[in-house]
């Protein structure tokens, strides 16, 4: 009997379970997933949240549900992983030795980091929303405020889903025009990159729409410190941004006990070869979703397409044949801008998000970098499809590779 042990039951790691659990002979292969607690949460949807459009609730299932018959589901924190023995360590003592390991521990929201940011003003001036409790407290600040500054700021890159500070930004200037408040509130968006966003097309349509929207882009601010005495983000080279309500990305890390295990780089994220997923110091071990060190978005639907590819190269590499496929970055987000519209882009490691058509040349029905209520609702229709077809492993008609039909290449040349 041969062990397979995925850290992790989140997106990337209930997939990959599922859908391996289908192609590996149950006689020779026992499967099994560590979380630390039984509770899935649709992440995408804490957007919502704070603008009163998404019950909490709502967005939690659990774990072990979502397994397939045949995959073992143990709680417990991961402490460590002992690579050289092959074995992985629970907090409490439990050991899980395996032949093959996969890390899909995620990323998750650091305030401790940068000082200022956790402490008295935390949740009552200072808020996030890249965690349930934190969207949900959020949802109470913005119900009372009705005027001043709001900035909405990221720490450092890379971050989990980067397009959530815009969306953020969009949909609060949204919800404050529906409620005659935008004239009595300033929004700055504050951000480490030089523009809106990472890639030059995307981030001159995404910071036209900035402008359109009166909100001031503050670029290549990396922040050093927060003073909650008089609520300001204070930047490495000593810019000072005032803000009366701040909603921040906190810096984003990988899990501790990479870590600790030697496995990780400077944030957490497992080094690994960006076209297998295979760890670069250690051949029986492959990082999945955001765990990895993938110079790509870290996002659900990069999880979702690298475990696509991931499943039949693991497949040929336990039959002692060369893994064939190469993961290409793939990555496609939807980006709310309020109103009930959103763009979609469509990217991968070599070629930046373009306009164009998605998923079908000229006909779409989405369309890329440009904003619909047709993206919008397609945002809305991915939420079922997590649930019912993504987390199960079914088949999701989307190419796992990025295509360049239907995208207008003169863009990225211009
Ligand atoms: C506000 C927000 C909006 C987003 N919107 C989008 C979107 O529109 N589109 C999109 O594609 N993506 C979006 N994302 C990103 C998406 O949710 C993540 O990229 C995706 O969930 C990554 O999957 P993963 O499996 O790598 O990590 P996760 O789903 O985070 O799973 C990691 C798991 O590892 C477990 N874990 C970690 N450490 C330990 C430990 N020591 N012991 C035991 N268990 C451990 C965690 O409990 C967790 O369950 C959004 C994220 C946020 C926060």
């Amino acid at each position: 009997m041969r062990d397979l042990v995925i850290l992790g039951a989140g997106t990337a790691g209930t997939m990959a379970a599922n859908k391996l659990r289908r192609k590996l002979d149950r006689n020779d292969w026992r499967i099994t997933v560590v979380d630390r607690d039984d509770e899935h949460h649709y992440q995408p949807g804490y957007l919502f949240v704070p603008f009163g459009r998404q019950d909490p609730a709502g967005l939690v299932r659990s774990r072990h549900a979502f397994l397939a018959d045949g995959v073992r589901f143990v709680t417990g924190e991961v402490d460590e992983v002992q690579a050289e023995d092959s074995k992985v360590r629970l907090v409490g003592g439990q050991e899980l030795g395996y032949d093959y390991l996969v890390i899909a521990s995620g990323t998750s929201p650091r305030p401790s980091e940068t000082p200022g940011m956790e402490g008295a003003a935390w949740r009552r001036s200072i808020f996030d929303f890249f965690t349930l409790d934190g969207a949900t407290a959020l949802r109470e600040a913005l119900n009372g405020f009705d005027h001043g500054r709001l900035v909405v700021h990221t720490t450092d890159i890379p971050i989990k889903c980067p397009v959530a500070p815009l969306e953020f930004s969009f949909l609060a200037d949204a919800w404050l025009r529906d409620r005659g408040l935008r004239d009595r509130v300033e929004m700055v968006f504050a951000t480490p990159l030089p523009g809106a966003f990472t890639k030059p097309v995307a981030s001159s349509r995404l910071g036209n729409m900035l402008d359109e929207r009166k909100i001031a882009l503050e670029a290549d601010f990396l922040v050093e410190r927060i003073d909650p005495e008089t609520r300001t983000l204070v930047s490495y080279d000593e810019r000072e941004i005032a803000f009366d309500l701040l909603v921040t990305v906190p810096l984003n890390m990988g899990a501790d006990f990479v870590a600790r295990s030697g496995l990780g780089d400077e944030l957490n994220y497992v080094p690994v070869d960006k076209h297998t997923l295979r760890s670069k110091a250690h051949d029986n071990v492959f990082a999945l979703g955001d765990a990895a060190d993938l110079p790509t978005s870290k996002a659900g639907s990069v999880a979702h397409f690298s475990v696509e590819m991931f499943v039949p190269n693991f497949l040929e590499h336990v039959a002692g044949r060369p893994m064939t496929r190469s993961f290409d970055g793939h990555a496609n987000c939807f980006i709310e801008s309020g109103h009930d519209k959103a763009l979609l882009i469509d990217f991968n490691y070599d070629v930046e998000p373009l306009p164009g058509r998605f998923p079908v040349p000229r006909l779409g029905p989405l369309s890329l970098l440009e904003e619909t209520r047709m993206n919008h609702l397609g945002k809305l229709a991915f939420q079922w499809i997590y649930w019912n077809a993504l987390l199960p492993g079914r088949p999701i008609p989307l190419p796992t590779a990025m295509s360049m039909a239907g995208k207008h290449l003169e863009m990225q040349e211009a």
